[in-house]
C-alpha cells in the first residue's frame, strides 16, 4: 500500500477514519495535530512555538510542520505506506511533501477528499471528545462511549480539546477555506483525488474508503 492523504475540513472525520485504517492495514497514521499536541504537552521548544498558533485557531508555520513530517516519513514504519491526517494544509506544505516523497522514494497513491456539510462540522467539533490515553475519538451524540467520560478501548478519561470552542472552530474553518481547500486544485490533474461523502454512519464511510483503496 502507498501513502494516503486524508484531506478535509476540521471535523470531517480524518482522525476517526485514519485510526480505523491503521488498525486494519497496519500502516501508521501521521497526524500533525496529534504530534503538535504531544509537543505542547511535553513542553518542548516545538510545543511552545506551536501552542499560540493552535490556541488561536491559526495554522502553525509551514517550516515547523514540514520539518516534523519529513522526520516522521523517514522512519522505518512508513516503509509499507502511511496515512497523512491533517497534512498538507497549505500549498507550500504540499510542494514540500512532493519533494520529500521523491527524496525518500515514496509515492502518494490517493488523496481522499472527505466532504461534510459545514453545519454538521460545527456540531461534530463542539461535541468531540478525545481519549487522553490512546487518542481515540468520541462524540457526545454521534459516537457515544459505553461509560460516560471513559474510553471504550483503554478506559482513560475523555477530554474536550482546548481549540474545540465555537469561536476558535470558526477560525479553523475559515483557515481551511482559505489555505487548505486550494489543495483540491493542486492535486487535480494528478489523478489521485477521490471524493468521499463523509456524512452518515462511520463504518459505512470507512467501507467506501476501503473500496476506493482496493
Ligand atoms: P482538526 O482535527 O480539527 O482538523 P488537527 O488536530 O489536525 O485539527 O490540528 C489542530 C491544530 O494544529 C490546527 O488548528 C493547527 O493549529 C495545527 N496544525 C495541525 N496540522 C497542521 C498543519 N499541517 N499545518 C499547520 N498547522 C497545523
Ligand atoms: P477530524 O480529524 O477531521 O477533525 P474527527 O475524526 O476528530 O475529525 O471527528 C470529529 C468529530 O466528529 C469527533 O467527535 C467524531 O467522533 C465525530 N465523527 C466522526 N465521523 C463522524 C460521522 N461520520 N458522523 C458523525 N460524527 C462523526
Ligand atoms: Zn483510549
Amino acid at each position: 500500500m502507498m501513502g494516503i492523504i486524508l484531506l478535509g475540513p476540521p471535523g470531517a472525520g480524518k482522525g476517526t477514519q485514519a485510526k480505523k485504517l491503521t488498525e486494519e492495514f497496519g500502516i501508521p497514521q501521521i497526524s500533525t495535530g496529534d504530534m503538535l499536541r504531544a509537543a505542547v504537552k511535553s513542553g518542548t521548544e516545538l510545543g511552545l512555538t506551536a501552542k499560540s498558533f493552535m490556541d488561536a485557531g491559526g495554522l502553525v508555520p509551514d517550516e515547523v510542520v514540514i520539518g516534523i513530517v519529513k522526520e516522521r516519513l523517514a522512519l522505518a514504519d512508513c516503509g509499507k505506506g502511511f496515512i497523512l491526517d491533517g497534512f498538507p494544509r497549505t500549498i507550500p506544505q504540499a510542494q514540500a511533501l512532493d519533494r520529500a516523497a521523491a527524496e525518500l522514494g515514496k509515492e502518494i497513491g490517493f488523496v481522499l477528499s472527505l466532504e461534510v456539510d459545514p453545519v454538521e462540522l460545527m456540531e461534530r467539533l463542539c461535541g468531540r471528545r478525545t481519549c487522553t490515553g490512546c487518542g481515540a475519538m468520541y462524540h457526545v451524540k454521534f459516537n457515544v462511549p459505553k461509560a460516560e467520560g471513559r474510553c471504550d478501548k483503554c478506559g482513560a478519561p475523555l477530554v474536550q480539546r482546548d481549540d474545540d470552542k465555537e469561536e476558535t472552530i470558526r477560525k479553523r474553518l475559515d483557515n481551511y477555506n482559505r489555505s487548505t481547500a486550494p489543495l483540491l486544485d493542486y492535486y487535480k490533474g494528478t489523478g489521485k483525488i477521490r471524493t468521499v461523502m463523509a456524512s452518515g454512519d462511520i463504518d459505512a464511510i470507512y467501507r467506501s474508503i476501503v473500496g476506493i483503496l482496493r
